[in-house]
């Protein structure tokens, strides 16, 4: 299982004064990974290095391409406050519906239980995986893992909550992570290949 590298193929840079230098290394096992470095100082200093995954009918493939460091700068802040914000949400969630959460399932039966969560099965996971997951862990911790920001539509839909402060928190939070997804597709489109 060995990489090896292919030959360096120079492209022009931005600016168009130099030059940026793609490396392809592949192994045996028919995994190919690109290394992109920037040659022209001046390029260098404006441009840094964005990758993204595209993922085609189940095939995941990675991109390079160069955007200017002030737009790279903007995307991460951007990540960084969704992150904040996932986190407050959850923070607020809990701290509000905990308790209420698991009065609600007090004295029931697992199925029941389970057919609750998954609105009979329509969601994951399988009754089989949710009895496994209860055995290898606790009811308690696999009621906890709804209150992580992407499981809590489950909490406003059980606790019929969609009048409520948090659902509209959640949609607050949604707004940002489409808003997120926007710039990353609007820099995609400005990036230099
Ligand atoms: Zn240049």
């Amino acid at each position: 299982m060995s990489w090896e590298d292919s030959a360096p193929i120079e492209r022009p840079c931005p600016c168009g004064t130099g030059q940026y230098v793609v490396i392809g290394r592949s192994d045996d096992w028919n995994r190919y990974e690109e290394r992109w470095e920037m040659h022209c100082p001046s390029c260098k200093e404006k441009y840094g290095l964005y990758t993204y995954d595209y993922n085609r009918k189940g095939m995941v493939s990675t991109y390079h391409c160069w955007l200017p460091r002030s737009l790279l700068k903007a995307l991460s802040v951007a990540a960084e406050e969704l992150e904040e914000a996932n986190k407050a949400l959850s923070a607020y969630a809990t701290a509000h519906f905990r308790e209420r959460w698991n009065t609600h399932f007090i004295g029931k039966a697992k199925k029941a239980i389970w057919r609750e969560l998954t609105e009979d099965g329509r969601h994951y996971p399988s009754l089989p995986t949710f009895y496994l997951h209860v055995r290898e862990s606790s009811l308690e911790l696999q009621l906890a893992r709804y209150f992580d920001y992407r499981e809590l539509p489950t909490v406003v839909r059980v606790l019929q909550l969609s009048a409520s402060e948090l659902h509209s928190r959640i949609e607050q939070v949604r707004e940002l992570e489409r808003m997120l997804e926007e710039k990353h597709s609007h820099a995609r489109h400005q990036a230099f290949v």
